[in-house]
Protein backbone atom coordinates (compact mmCIF):
# COMPACT_ATOMS: atom_id res chain seq x y z
CA UNK A 1 0.00 0.00 0.00
CA UNK A 2 2.82 2.52 -0.44
CA UNK A 3 1.43 4.07 -3.73
CA UNK A 4 2.06 7.44 -2.63
CA UNK A 5 5.11 8.38 -1.08
CA UNK A 6 6.19 12.16 0.13
CA UNK A 7 8.94 12.65 -2.27
CA UNK A 8 7.17 10.94 -5.29
CA UNK A 9 4.66 13.59 -5.93
CA UNK A 10 4.10 14.62 -8.85
CA UNK A 11 3.05 18.04 -10.15
CA UNK A 12 -0.72 17.19 -10.24
CA UNK A 13 -0.55 15.77 -6.81
CA UNK A 14 1.22 18.85 -5.31
CA UNK A 15 -1.42 20.91 -7.03
CA UNK A 16 -4.28 18.98 -5.95
CA UNK A 17 -3.18 19.55 -2.20
CA UNK A 18 -2.84 23.58 -2.80
CA UNK A 19 -6.65 23.48 -4.00
CA UNK A 20 -7.50 21.35 -0.85
CA UNK A 21 -5.58 24.55 0.96
CA UNK A 22 -7.30 27.26 -0.71
CA UNK A 23 -10.20 26.67 1.59
CA UNK A 24 -11.44 30.28 1.42
CA UNK A 25 -13.76 31.56 -0.89
CA UNK A 26 -12.40 34.20 -3.09
CA UNK A 27 -15.68 35.93 -2.85
CA UNK A 28 -17.36 36.05 0.72
CA UNK A 29 -14.35 35.49 2.62
CA UNK A 30 -16.14 32.17 3.96
CA UNK A 31 -13.70 29.50 5.12
CA UNK A 32 -15.89 27.25 6.71
CA UNK A 33 -18.20 26.13 4.05
CA UNK A 34 -15.35 24.58 1.80
CA UNK A 35 -17.04 23.17 -0.85
CA UNK A 36 -15.70 20.55 -3.37
CA UNK A 37 -13.43 20.68 -6.20
CA UNK A 38 -14.70 18.73 -9.34
CA UNK A 39 -12.41 17.65 -11.81
CA UNK A 40 -13.35 17.44 -15.62
CA UNK A 41 -10.66 16.74 -18.19
CA UNK A 42 -11.02 19.18 -21.03
CA UNK A 43 -8.41 19.60 -23.54
CA UNK A 44 -5.22 18.48 -22.10
CA UNK A 45 -6.13 20.38 -18.87
CA UNK A 46 -8.27 19.21 -15.57
CA UNK A 47 -10.43 22.06 -15.00
CA UNK A 48 -11.60 22.38 -11.06
CA UNK A 49 -14.61 23.63 -10.44
CA UNK A 50 -15.78 24.69 -7.04
CA UNK A 51 -19.46 26.41 -6.01
CA UNK A 52 -19.29 28.01 -2.70
CA UNK A 53 -22.13 26.85 -0.69
CA UNK A 54 -23.07 29.92 0.89
CA UNK A 55 -22.38 32.80 -2.28
CA UNK A 56 -22.67 30.54 -4.80
CA UNK A 57 -19.70 31.72 -6.03
CA UNK A 58 -17.88 29.51 -8.23
CA UNK A 59 -14.10 28.94 -8.77
CA UNK A 60 -12.22 27.66 -11.63
CA UNK A 61 -8.55 26.35 -11.61
CA UNK A 62 -7.11 24.96 -14.83
CA UNK A 63 -4.25 22.17 -14.46
CA UNK A 64 -2.51 21.93 -18.16
CA UNK A 65 -1.23 18.23 -18.24
CA UNK A 66 1.85 17.24 -20.28
ZN1 LIG B 1 -18.51 32.42 -1.03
Amino acid sequence: MASTSARGKTALERYREQLRETERCGSCGTAETAGEWTTRYRDGRLVYRRVCPRCGAIERREFRIG
